[in-house]
């Protein structure tokens, strides 16, 4: 779960990460009355989960009342690449002399958790990455050691930050890491980290995504969930317990096993279609796990075809076929659905389905014929 950067800065300071203070606001009114409050200049802040919020246009330096109005009036209700701004975050507007940059992620290849520092920040880091690779220290930290302040100062050394922020972005690092690991975060990001020109080190920006897997740690995420902007289709897919992600192509997928389901959208892809979504129905799939399915890709009204791709390892096919024509007596289905069973009892799956076929409920041999039938009954849909 991705946070706002107001959300990632209360995060932070539960860890003891300077930030400046302020409030959020919904709507004009509010806004102003958080920049009364903080004092001028404030600094009105879109919140939209996208990077580039500053040029956009969702950042902006208001010296009174009478600015704060107009900047929080312009910035809610703005699109900022796609999102809408529903919400400002205002705070006082801090004095920058430098910009830097900070974060931890974990290094899957390496199996370490990773740091990045950089004296260039307030940047697109992606493109410091690209321009200038040696201006980013990466520091790789072993979970198990985590990291002390005397080595945060010799990766702050290293990245070239300025003497008299050294001693504050060390410290920074060290709770930042804290944050990382207790907090369960899967990316930890301070973009700008600033130094100001009476030398003190806070956090401005704040990017934060959260490990959805350990949420049952954190009773208190749940105020961060419910301000998440979910597309309908995944809402329901979660209520329902589903492993679901929407896209927006034209053909519905459900495949058990993760890999199995990456794998189709790449074989769709390949013989020229588009997934509308992904779908693991996981082991074990029975019929209301397949109704579920079926449901959730009966609300997306893109979708013109739905490929259903079993491997029976320890699932047995002849229940998943049972599910699946028993979750059709249920879902009355806006598209044709085609099946591959492949795997354990599928022989028997096949004739448990045989009687039901019609142009509606095809079966096909191998992945790639179900991928290529269901694909081109999408396309057909298309030019109707
Ligand atoms: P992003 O563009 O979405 O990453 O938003 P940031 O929060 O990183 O802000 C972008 C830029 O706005 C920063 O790099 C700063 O240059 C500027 N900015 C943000 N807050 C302040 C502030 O308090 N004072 C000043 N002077 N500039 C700010
Ligand atoms: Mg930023």
């Amino acid at each position: 779960m991705d946070l706002f950067e107001y959300q990632g800065k209360q995060f932070f300071a539960q860890y003891g990460i300077p930030t400046s203070p302020g409030g959020v606001a919904t709507t004009v009114d509010e806004a102003v009355s958080v920049a009364d409050k903080v004092g001028y200049p404030a600094v009105i802040k879109a919140q939209v989960q996208v990077g580039g919020r500053g040029k956009a246009g969702g950042i902006k330096i208001a010296n009174n009342s009478d600015e704060a109005k107009t900047h929080a009036g312009n910035i809610l209700g703005m699109d900022i690449k796609g999102h809408l701004v529903k919400r400002v975050w205002v705070e006082h507007a801090s004095d920058i002399e430098k910009e830097y940059y900070a974060s931890f992620t974990l290094d899957r290849a390496a199996k370490l958790h990773l740091a990045m520092v950089s004296a260039k920040g307030g940047v697109d880091i992606e493109e410091v990455a690209a321009t200038d690779p040696d201006a980013i220290v990466k520091h790789h930290v072993n979970p198990l050691d985590g990291i002390t302040v005397s080595e945060a100062r010799e990766i702050a050394t290293r990245a070239g930050i300025d003497q008299p922020a050294i001693e504050g972005v060390a410290e920074i690092l060290v709770k930042l890491y804290d944050a990382f690991v207790k907090g369960d975060a899967d990316l930890v990001e301070i973009n700008p980290l600033i130094l100001t020109p009476d030398h003190r080190v806070h956090a401005l920006d704040a990017k934060v995504t959260l490990d959805d897997s350990a949420s049952f740690r954190h009773p208190e995420w749940e105020e961060f969930r419910a301000t998440q902007e979910y597309d309908g289709r995944e809402k329901l897919a979660r209520e329902l317990g589903l492993n679901y992600i929407g896209l927006d192509g034209t053909v519905g997928i459900i495949a058990n096993g993760a890999g199995l389901a990456m794998s189709t959208l790449d074989v769709v892809n390949q013989v020229g279609g588009n997934a509308a979504n992904f779908l693991d129905l996981g082991g074990g799939a029975d019929a209301n796990t397949m109704t579920s399915a079926l449901e959730v890709i009966n609300t997306d009204h893109n979708v013109k075809s739905v490929l259903v791709n079993i491997f029976g390892g320890i699932t047995r096919c002849d229940l998943i076929a049972k599910g699946i024509i028993e979750a059709l007596s249920r879902v009355e289905l806006n598209a044709p659905l085609v099946i591959r069973l492949d795997g354990t009892n599928a022989e028997e799956a096949r004739k448990i389905i045989e009687p039901y076929v019609s142009d509606r409920l095809i079966i096909r041999p191998t992945m790639l014929d179900a991928a290529r039938t269901a694909v081109s009954l999408a396309n057909e849909g298309d030019v109707k």
